[in-house]
């Protein structure tokens, strides 16, 4: 089966079945991941091993510290200004869709926020062009979401913000193609997409935005708290830590992120050009800002969308429903979706047309 979830969503199957073999016994060491201490030799060289990794695959370049944390990216929601805020007057932040209105909706807590850019009143279905950006002279940092996971929408481009810092909400978007890590301040991102099971949180951040936290800050919250401590000041998620190491390495074995890029391209591709050449399903977003990784398509009936999601289920293509707050359906197509299931996705589609339409 295919389980096209935005997550938590599949995970390759070779990373499953290591893990399954490695579940017993690691390494000789004759216990579980799961069991060990994270202050431990052997989960040392494990969540070593997993850094190290994610630096090569992202080509991080020096001055960027990497954490491995808890709470998902709505934690990071708040962790952003409670950080950063300090260092200007409010912060700027692009809203272009679900996703990012709730990251604005935290950060109003703790200071102000101007909106840079809108697409709402184009129903989120684009991302706005860069000379759309109305940045402040003083803001502190620009906040966006290059990928927003329910509306299926992607920047085409990282924003320039100039001499602000950069903050990325990348969940759904992180390792899917190669990017330049030296133009953002933060990144962060929920591991349960791209990255590996739900319950690790990662984030990169440039070591200068690190120290200047509010003085309320809870030390959990404060970047710095974990920066100092190698994300060891309290008992990390290590399961996930593990298993995204594993990830890290099936990425590093099929080529890296390029290989990846070219793969994932080439599904999305197949996907919009499916759903464009019919008049039974649509897509309403802009080609230009169409995401790699999240697909929302509406059936011309809705009344057949129940029928759908049960003709594909029986099919082995699960979790298609698109998310409650837009409707019809949503097929994530992350790193570990093979290109098969893609083009049995498309299959699918065409053969239920073919009886329905
Ligand atoms: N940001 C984006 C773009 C997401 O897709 C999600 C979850 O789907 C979140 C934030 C929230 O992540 P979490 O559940 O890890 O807090």
């Amino acid at each position: 089966a295919y389980n096209f979830s935005a997550g938590p969503a599949m995970l390759p199957e070779p990373v499953l079945r290591r893990a399954m073999d490695e579940m017993l016994d690691w390494h000789g060491s004759g216990m579980c991941v799961a069991e060990m201490s994270h202050r431990g030799k052997e989960f040392m060289s494990i969540a070593e091993q997993a850094e190290a990794d994610l630096r090569e695959l992202l080509a991080i370049p020096d001055g960027y510290k990497v954490l491995f944390l808890q709470g998902g990216a709505s934690t990071q929601f708040a962790m952003v200004p409670l950080n950063l805020m300090g260092r200007g007057e409010g912060a700027d932040y692009i809203k272009t869709g679900s996703w990012s209105k709730k990251a604005i909706a935290e950060a109003k807590r703790f200071g102000a926020v101007r909106i840079a850019a809108t697409t709402e009143e184009d129903r989120f279905t684009r991302a706005p062009a860069q000379d759309e950006l109305a940045l402040d002279a003083g803001s502190a940092y620009v906040h966006y979401t290059p990928n927003e996971t329910i509306e299926g929408v992607e920047f085409p481009y990282i924003p320039d913000v100039g001499e602000r810092p950069l903050v990325a909400d990348m969940s759904s978007t992180l390792l899917s193609r190669p990017i330049d890590v030296a133009r953002y301040g933060i990144i962060y991102a929920g591991a349960q997409k791209n990255i590996g099971p739900a319950g690790l949180t990662i984030v990169i951040v440039r070591e200068d935005l690190i120290g200047a936290a509010t003085e309320q800050t809870p030390t959990m919250l404060d970047y710095r708290t974990h920066a100092e401590s190698g994300s060891m000041y309290n008992t990390p998620p290590t399961y996930a830590w593990y298993l995204a190491g594993l990830v890290f390495q099936w990425l590093k074995d099929l080529g890296g992120l390029s290989a990846m890029a070219t793969i994932n391209e080439r599904k999305a591709a197949a996907l919009y050009a499916a759903i464009d050449a019919s008049d039974f399903y649509a897509n309403p977003v802009e080609p230009g800002s169409r995401s790699w990784m999240n697909v929302p398509f509406t059936l011309a009936d809705p009344e057949l969308d129940a029928k759908f999601l049960a003709e594909a289920k029986a099919e082995g293509l699960l979790t298609l429903k698109g998310h409650r707050s837009v409707g019809g359906m949503r097929a994530s197509i992350y790193n570990a979706m093979p290109e098969e299931a893609v083009q049995a996705l498309i299959a699918f589609m065409q053969e239920f047309e073919r009886r329905n339409g």
